[in-house]
């Protein structure tokens, strides 16, 4: 490999800040700001300056050598994409608000693709023909657009984002479980390799369908996930995936809600019991049907609730209406964003402990209403397919019973079986060996690249500042000149030397900056070792730091280039 220049310091297009952006909330987005590595372009979209574009291409190395070496493909698909495949998945409509739509000039329909099942599957279509053609891993690596609700996490939930995205294609079951496996195998490489700390845990499969999924989680306190973790066995889970199963409900639905007198309030037991979930349980994602028609779903691809159709159905009823204000205490109970109007979106309807006998109907486009005292199975169709529980704290493991432990994560990766829910939509076939079309089963897998920079940021960060582990952080070694021209003259001809070796190097060489500032930034960068020409540079003699540990060791050049090379 060309050995790389020196960078130095004096002309790098990195600008280092002493305070946090002021939008800032976690930890990531303000270290990676102010070290200069990205910028805030519009909500949820931002530009890599070339110390961020060095870390996320170290990421992006990492994981294209852990899928070649499963035999994947790399392909690069568009990311504007004609609405009509998703129009044959019904994803064009079932995306949600979350789907980036525009229209051309002629005014044709398109996308910018937040995941690319459908073209992957018309690829194929179009490619293969025979068996002999399977199985085949296809990925990419590329640009996905989302228009989040609220991208208020920094790189960790962007708008648009940068995402490595695989499918696999396969005849039989046992084939799509062996591509699953190797992709299993591929992300535990790629996130050891990446140096993050990480579970996998048992998952929905949210907007994608199809039935097994697990997701790689990074325990972090900025996660939006909250994972449950059994000390006694290994069961994981995200919370979202930990179901009980309800009784199904008649679906009554409203109109019978006037011939059942409203009851006395019941007790958190009575309401547990009458969906059938642990007293203990919170309730979150539930199908709602009112006489028939979805009005509030939960799961992830948020269906938006028509709160003018939940409003007809309930009031004035013996439900009342209430305002976000009605929960503003209640935040923690609630999962959901809390905003300067206290709590401003809840994706979830009831829980039975924080008003015993009521369930609240909210949704994502009438941010502050919600119906109060309705009862499920009264007033509303609880759907068995998609009630999740969310479990708390010290709640029975499925497995074994012991007492949960909970903790919040960051979602880096998730691997799904598809099975044949796009094979059917687009009629993906191919002659089998007994000369009969055969539908192919598909599985796809996601890591989120840009993300797990963000992710890793907010795992080895210390008080000073960023903290990469060597293989993607943007230099080997930062070279800090501290003094006049001496140190600088050394600096710089020890940062050609290690350069010259092989190694990736930052050199400080800021005229008029002083030595303060400049360790101030090298911490802050965070590159895993720096070099200072400072005290002893007529002599000749360095000092180390290792950015982590902080041990420092004073060295001749030449002893500096046999540590580090
Ligand atoms: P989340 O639950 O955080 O919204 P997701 O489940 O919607 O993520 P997937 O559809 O599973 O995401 O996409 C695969 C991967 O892409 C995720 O595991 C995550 O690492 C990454 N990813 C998803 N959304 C974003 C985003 N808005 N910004 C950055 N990375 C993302
Ligand atoms: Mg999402
Ligand atoms: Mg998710
Ligand atoms: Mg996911």
């Amino acid at each position: 490999m060309a050995n790389v220049p020196v960078q130095r310091m004096s002309n790098l297009m990195a600008k280092t800040l002493r305070d946090d952006p002021a939008d800032a909330e976690v930890l990531s987005h303000k270290l990676l700001v102010r070290a200069g590595y990205v910028r805030r372009t519009a909500a949820g979209v931002w530009t890599w300056l070339p110390l961020g574009k060095r870390v996320l291409a170290n990421v992006e190395r990492i994981v294209r050598e852990e899928m070649d070496a499963i035999g994947a493909q790399e392909v690069l698909l568009p990311a504007l994409l004609p609405r009509e495949p998703y129009d044959a998945t019904g994803r064009w409509d079932e995306y949600g608000p979350e789907l980036f739509r525009l229209q051309d000039r002629k005014g044709g329909d398109y996308l910018l693709g937040p995941t690319h099942e459908e073209i992957f599957t018309l690829i194929v279509k179009d490619q293969a023909t025979s068996y002999k053609d399977l199985p085949v891993i296809l990925y990419q690596i590329q640009t996905k657009f989302r228009d989040e609700a609220r991208p208020r996490a920094g790189i960790l939930r962007g708008r648009e984002f940068l995402m490595k995205d695989s499918y696999s294609f396969d005849l039989e079951d046992e084939g799509l479980a062996q591509s699953y496996a190797l992709h299993r195998q591929a992300y535990q490489r790629i996130f050891e390799r990446l140096g993050l700390d990480y579970r996998i845990c048992a998952a929905t499969a949210g907007a994608m369908g199809g039935s097994k999924s697990e997701e790689f989680l990074a325990p972090a306190a900025a996660g939006e996930d909250t994972f449950a973790d059994c000390p006694n066995c290994d069961f994981a889970a995200n919370t979202e995936a930990i179901t009980y199963e309800l009784a199904p409900v008649d679906g009554s639905g409203v109109a019978a809600a006037e011939e059942i007198p409203t009851p006395d309030t019941p007790t958190i037991e009575t309401l547990a019991a009458s969906l059938g979930v642990p007293a203990s349980a919170t309730l979150k994602n539930l199908l709602v049907k009112v006489d028939g028609e979805i009005v509030a779903v939960g799961v992830p691809g948020d269906r938006e609730v028509d709160m003018g159709k939940v409003e007809a159905h309930f009031a004035p009823a013996a439900v009342e209406l209430v305002t976000a204000d009605d929960f503003a205490d209640r935040a923690d109970l609630v999962r959901g964003y809390v905003g300067p109007q206290g709590l401003e979106k809840v994706t979830y309807i009831a829980d039975p402990r924080v008003a015993p006998g009521t369930a609240w109907i909210t949704g994502a486009n009438k941010e502050h209403t919600h119906a109060k005292n309705v009862v499920a199975g009264r007033d509303f169709e609880v759907d068995t397919y998609v009630d999740v529980v969310v479990v708390q704290e010290g709640d029975p493991c499925p497995k074994c019973g012991t007492g949960l432990k909970l903790d919040r994560a960051i979602e880096i990766g998730h691997i799904f079986q598809l099975g044949r829910k796009y094979a059917d939509a687009l009629k993906l076939d191919v002659l089998g060996q007994q000369g009969k079309p055969v539908r192919v089963t598909m599985g796809s897998y996601g890591v989120g690249v840009s993300r797990a920079v963000a992710a890793l940021a907010e795992q080895t960060a210390d008080e000073q500042g960023l903290c990469w582990p060597r293989e993607v952080a943007p230099a080997d070694v930062h070279v800090v000149a501290a003094g006049k021209a001496l140190q600088t003259e050394l600096a710089l001809d020890v940062a050609e030397k290690l350069a010259a070796a092989g190694l990736r190097v930052l050199c400080d060489d800021r005229p008029g900056v002083s030595p303060g500032v400049k360790f101030t930034d090298a911490e802050l960068i965070g590159v895993p070792q720096i070099l200072v020409a400072g005290r002893r540079s007529a002599e000749g003699v360095l000092e180390l730091k290792d950015r982590k540990t902080g041990e420092r060791e004073e060295l001749t050049v030449d002893e500096a280039i046999a540590r580090l090379v």
